[in-house]
């Protein structure tokens, strides 16, 4: 299959399994009027996080990096009515769209938005776990950081998942300064070598770290 054909075949997917409603229509370009930059996760990635989240039974989920709430949406609608989904975002404006749209899509109950920076508030979060999954989407640099405390605070059986596995190719790059993608590159060699992670990377977007943690 060449490049187009795949690229075709994707929007097939999308068509076929990961129609957005208005909802997450009017999030994306509310959240594109208030300037927030267009970095979500795309529909056939939320749909995929869906998947992974029932596979499992998720009832408590961790998101760091909300944005506008676009995966936060997708994920919590996975959730049962007694789930709950906390989600961390560093910058206030973003957290208060967000928490508008969680509102409008009927989750106010089932998402908790907190506003901070991840590395200060995740050790309030440790009894608030453990977690059936946590959904890795903030700074690059920490994500390795982040792993370590999923590592404790992800139940056996759980998800570590991350976005951008690929940071839109530069991962190849093995003579990087920049310390997102070598933070991006540290993480995929930890999730891959370490034997607590069945682990892989799949190609939807910009790259999908999974690993089950034993
Ligand atoms: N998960 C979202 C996209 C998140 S983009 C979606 O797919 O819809 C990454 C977000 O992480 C940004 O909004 C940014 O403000 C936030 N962020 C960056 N560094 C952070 C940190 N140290 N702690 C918490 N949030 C952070
Ligand atoms: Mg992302």
């Amino acid at each position: 299959m060449d490049d187009r054909e795949r690229e075709r075949c994707l929007r097939y997917v999308e068509k076929l399994f990961a129609a957005e409603d208005g909802v997450l229509e009017e999030l994306q370009l509310a959240a594109s009027q208030a300037g927030l930059p267009p970095i979500s996760i795309d529909r056939a990635e939320g749909k995929l996080l869906q998947v992974l989240l029932r596979a499992v039974s998720a009832k408590r989920v961790l998101e760091l990096g909300t944005l506008g709430g676009y995966s936060a949406v997708w994920m919590a609608r996975a959730l049962p009515e007694n789930g709950l989904l906390i989600t961390v975002e560093l910058d206030p404006e973003r957290s208060r769209l967000a928490r508008q749209f969680v509102a409008r899509a009927g989750l106010g109950e089932r998402v908790s938005i907190r506003v901070g920076r991840a590395i200060e508030l995740l050790p309030g979060l440790v009894e608030e776990g453990p977690f059936d999954a946590v959904f890795i989407d903030a700074d690059k640099e920490s994500y390795p950081l982040y792993l370590e405390w999923c590592r404790a605070n992800v139940r056996a059986g759980g998800l570590v998942i991350a976005d951008n596995a690929f940071k839109k190719g530069q991962v190849l790059d093995s003579g990087t300064q920049d310390p997102g993608v070598l933070g991006i590159q540290e993480f995929n060699r930890r999730l891959a070598s370490d034997p607590q992670f069945t682990s892989i990377v799949v190609p939807i977007h910009d790259g999908v770290a999974i690993a089950v943690v034993s």
